[in-house]
């Protein structure tokens, strides 16, 4: 069994990290002026230029094919890229990237609505969650409703990130309310601003925030459909499961950084005249934060491992985003602890992360979620203890 990274993996990680430190920590002192502000911490203009320069050290696309002038990463290597970003708390991320279902466009609608994505030109959100259906999506309500060429849809999407900044939504609407959502009773749209749906910000405890998107009678062309009619629910599934180990690999980076602000500061603090390191309670909190992160990295990898192997990903992308996000909420909890009053103030990232980290629980399927699915592939025997090891 070999546990280590492939020379080509190790090279493209160290390529990022380093584009990282240089290029993106610098800004991080002034991204939390800006944020104490209530101010972005990093302007989209500064995002689109930090990202041409990412492009300018080849990396532009980490999940794009080729063709699309991307680098079509497999998911380890995109997994392990996520680390890198989490470990600066600035809001930055690679370009060249579109949502992974918008590659079920027409050549019409990819012209319209990919391209564009992929080069920063255009917004995208994608939004399936409603105030009445969360957790249990297939109980979307949102209406579409055909009129000759057109789609009318009614209702109202919540809680969708970039909602308010996005031109255009990937919106999941009921087009077959005799059939649940799941099962061919949902179909995905393409949705301009323009077209007439408004959004509403909301406040959560993090920095940005999701938006509430509203549908009155706005009309879609039958062309601005997303693929087939009824197969909505499954793209959403899609979109959602991309993140499933996008999102704990992002939590490892966080994980990690905020661990070694840690170590630093028990081996400098002093009380009671000793290094506050030197105390067992210290110590242990180390040390289990130090368990944990080694545990997660290697759920996380396994789950991309999975992804790459062209296996179904489910149950271990669920094990790794359920570990993975619980993990990083209780290593930053202790990292807070060790910095006593330092770490609960605006000096320090550290205050930022515990609120950031909380929604690792809830998005993209919520803790309880993925104990379901866990659970649910073994009482079902569609997964055995052990894994593909089994
Ligand atoms: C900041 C933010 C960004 C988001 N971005 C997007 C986005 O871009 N697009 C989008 O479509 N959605 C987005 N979401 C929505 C997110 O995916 C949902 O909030 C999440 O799936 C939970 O749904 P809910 O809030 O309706 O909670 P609910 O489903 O109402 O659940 C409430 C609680 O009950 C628990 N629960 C529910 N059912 C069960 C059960 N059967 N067994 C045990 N426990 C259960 C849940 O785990 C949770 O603890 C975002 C949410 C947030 C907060």
């Amino acid at each position: 069994m070999d546990f280590s990274l492939t020379d080509e993996e190790r090279a493209i990680r160290d390529t990022a990290r380093q584009f990282i430190t240089k290029e993106v920590m610098p800004l991080e002192q002034e991204a939390l002026l800006r944020e104490r502000r209530h101010q972005p911490g990093l302007e989209l203009s500064e995002l689109r230029e930090l990202q041409q320069k990412a492009k300018k050290f080849g990396f532009w696309g980490l999940s794009t094919p080729e063709e699309y002038g991307g680098m079509n990463l497999p998911a380890v290597l995109q997994s392990l890229i996520w680390t890198e970003l989490g470990r600066t708390f600035v809001q930055f991320k690679f370009g060249g990237e579109a949502d992974n279902i918008l590659y079920y466009a027409n050549e019409d609608q990819k012209r319209e609505f990919l391209l564009p994505t992929i080069e920063g030109d255009r917004i995208s959100c994608f939004a399936i969650t409603e105030p009445g259906a969360g957790s249990d999506a297939a109980n979307i309500k949102l209406r579409a409703v055909r009129d000759g060429d057109d789609w009318v849809l009614n209702g109202e999407k919540t809680f969708i990130t970039n909602g308010n900044d996005a031109d255009f939504t990937i919106v999941v609407a009921v087009t077959d309310p005799s059939k649940r959502a799941s099962q061919g009773g949902a179909t995905a749209f393409l949705v301009d601003k323009s077209m007439g749906w408004r959004s509403e910000f909301i406040q959560t405890m993090g920095e940005g925030g999701p938006a509430s998107l509203i549908f009155e009678d706005v009309r879609v062309p039958h062309r601005n459909i997303l693929g087939e009619i009824g197969q909505g629910f499954e793209l959403g599934m899609k979109w959602i499961g991309k993140g499933r180990y996008l999102i704990p690999s992002n939590a490892l980076g966080i994980a990690e950084r905020a661990l070694g602000m840690a170590l630093e500061y028990a081996n400098t603090r002093e009380t009671f005249g000793a290094k506050i390191g030197t105390n067992q309670a210290i110590q242990w909190m180390l040390a289990d934060s130090e368990v944990e992160v080694e545990a997660a990295r290697w759920l996380i990898l396994r789950a991309a491992w999975t992804v790459d192997q062209g296996w179904d990903p489910r149950h271990a992308s669920s094990m790794a985003k359920l570990y993975g996000a619980g993990m990083v909420n209780r290593v930053v909890d202790r990292v807070m602890q060790i910095h006593g009053g330092m770490g609960y103030t605006r000096e320090l990232p550290i205050e930022r992360w515990y609120r950031q980290v909380r929604l690792m629980r809830i998005y993209e399927g919520t803790d309880e979620m993925q104990r379901l699915i866990i659970s649910r592939d073994l009482l079902r025997g569609y997964t055995k203890i052990g894994g593909h090891l089994a």
